[in-house]
């Protein structure tokens, strides 16, 4: 039986028509890239706009009864200016119209969002002489906004088989009501494993642009080295922390059928990249971390209250004051008599006041102390459990760089190290973990 590669293409790697002929060289150089994932037109340069972005622009200008049409007019140029450089024949005045029709209807913002790649798709099927599929069509979500994981792999797999290729928007997918939804920014990735799980692909290569995974974010560290191989496990912990290459939803579906992924560069095709699998080939030696990401914008809210260990339930209650206002938690570290909640502070913000209400008088708290400003940094290796000292050579590094230490946390598998800083600590934190913990 032959291979199937499942190929997902990001917004930069499908920017323009230049990147999208790029983009059709790889997909022909090999036959058995047969489903290809496509975003929505991305950034040409550092100051251009995405086409997703703009479509929201366009939402919130028509959401508040202005004038949007200029807003749709650059979406149409953006799109005019590929359709004529690929020299294809394709009516997209009349796919804006219909646009614009539709959202006379009032339709949700993740219809309008959705039609960037919807689209920029159905312009590559064109131009690659593909069928396109409409994501609609074959990915589902349940009336809670879920992925109907049955449904979808069912009828994605289904009607890929019968063809020999196939172009899928990234991105969305209907409502049991058959209204469209998209997953969170940066859910093409998520489209992706979709796909390869349901075709049962033996590989979802996501072409981005950057040559793989980094060790670090490259917008702070100068050229972090590539990780070669790295597991799942580290993958999702990365991601989820703020390695943004990869959307952090995305290992699931290939995950649980064991489909490797391989992170690789649009703009230089012969890097390997990074592959992603359950476990790394046997002969592979890496150091004792992997990885470095983290994220800005979280707070810290302390509890304390003498005797708390005596009093049962105490953290479960704390907990559930903020799971009822809708906010999840990120981090819980504990004392004798103090426990701290670190969440995301947006969210916190917009349910301060009920939440606070709700500590004092279910809690009868002694203090209540809230620390703003707080940069999470996961330092993260599967090869650190076995080793000797790694704590304290973050520790050294940081205290050596000049940054206060304001919280620590240790995964329950040992393979991270969470650490607190001043957001302002934030970008010189990164820089002197990569310099003490990553070789390179
Ligand atoms: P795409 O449009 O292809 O989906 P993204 O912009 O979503 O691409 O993700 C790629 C970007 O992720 C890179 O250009 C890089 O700036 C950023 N990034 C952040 N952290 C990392 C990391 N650890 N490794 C690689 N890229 C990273
Ligand atoms: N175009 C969407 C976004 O900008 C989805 C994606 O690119 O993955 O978030
Ligand atoms: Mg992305």
């Amino acid at each position: 039986m032959s291979r199937i590669i499942t190929v997902k293409f990001g917004g930069t790697s499908l920017a323009d028509a230049s990147q999208i002929k790029k983009v059709a060289g790889i997909v022909k150089s090999n036959p058995e890239r047969k489903c290809l994932v496509a975003s929505a037109p991305g950034k040409r340069s550092k100051d251009d706009i995405k086409v997703t972005d703009l479509l929201y622009s366009c939402y919130s200008e028509f959401a508040k009864g202005d004038e949007y049409s200029g807003t749709l007019a650059k979406i149409r140029e953006r799109y005019a200016s590929i359709i004529r450089e690929l020299g294809i024949t394709f009516d997209i005045s009349a796919e804006i119209d219909a646009i614009d029709q539709e959202m006379r209807k009032y339709p949700p913002a993740d219809f309008l969002a959705s039609r960037g790649e919807y689209l920029n798709s159905k312009i590559i099927a064109e131009f690659l002489g593909w069928p396109f599929v409409d994501a609609a069509e074959v990915i589902f979500f349940n009336d809670n906004g879920f992925l109907d994981e049955a449904k979808t792999f069912l009828t994605m797999n289904e009607r890929l088989r019968e063809l020999p290729c196939a172009v899928i928007p990234g991105f969305y997918g209907s409502m049991p009501d058959g209204s469209i939804k998209t997953f969170s920014r940066g859910g093409s990735d998520i489209t992706g494993s979709i796909v390869a799980r349901s075709v049962k692909a033996d590989i979802y290569e996501n072409w981005t642009d950057v040559s793989g995974m980094l060790s670090a974010d490259p917008r702070i560290v100068d050229s972090p080295r590539v990780i070669e191989y790295i597991t799942y496990t580290e993958l999702r912990e990365l991601s989820y922390m703020g390695a943004s290459v990869l959307h952090e939803d995305a290992v699931f579906p290939v995950r649980a059928a064991g489909i490797p992924i391989n992170i690789r560069n649009t703009n230089s095709p012969g890097d390997n990249g990074t592959l992603i699998a359950a476990t790394l080939p046997p002969d592979v030696k890496r150091g004792a971390v992997t990885g470095i990401a983290g994220r800005k914008g979280f707070s810290s809210i302390r509890v304390e209250k003498s005797q708390m260990n005596g009093e049962t339930g105490f953290g479960a209650r704390l907990l559930y004051i903020f799971s009822r206002n809708g906010i999840p938690f990120e981090h819980c570290p504990t004392g004798i008599d103090t426990i701290s909640v670190v969440v995301n502070s947006l969210m916190f913000e917009a349910k301060r006041d009920e939440i606070l209400r709700g500590i004092k008088n279910e809690l009868a708290p002694d203090f209540i102390t809230i620390e703003k400003g707080l940069a999470m940094i996961a330092v993260v290796g599967e090869g650190m459990v076995s080793v000797k000292g790694v704590a304290a050579k973050i520790f050294t590094a940081l205290a050596g760089a000049g940054v206060n230490i304001r919280m620590i946390d240790q995964g329950s598998d040992e393979m991270n190290i969470i650490i607190g800083v001043d957001e302002a600590d934030y970008e010189k934190s990164i820089n002197a973990l990569y310099g003490a913990m990553i070789e390179h």
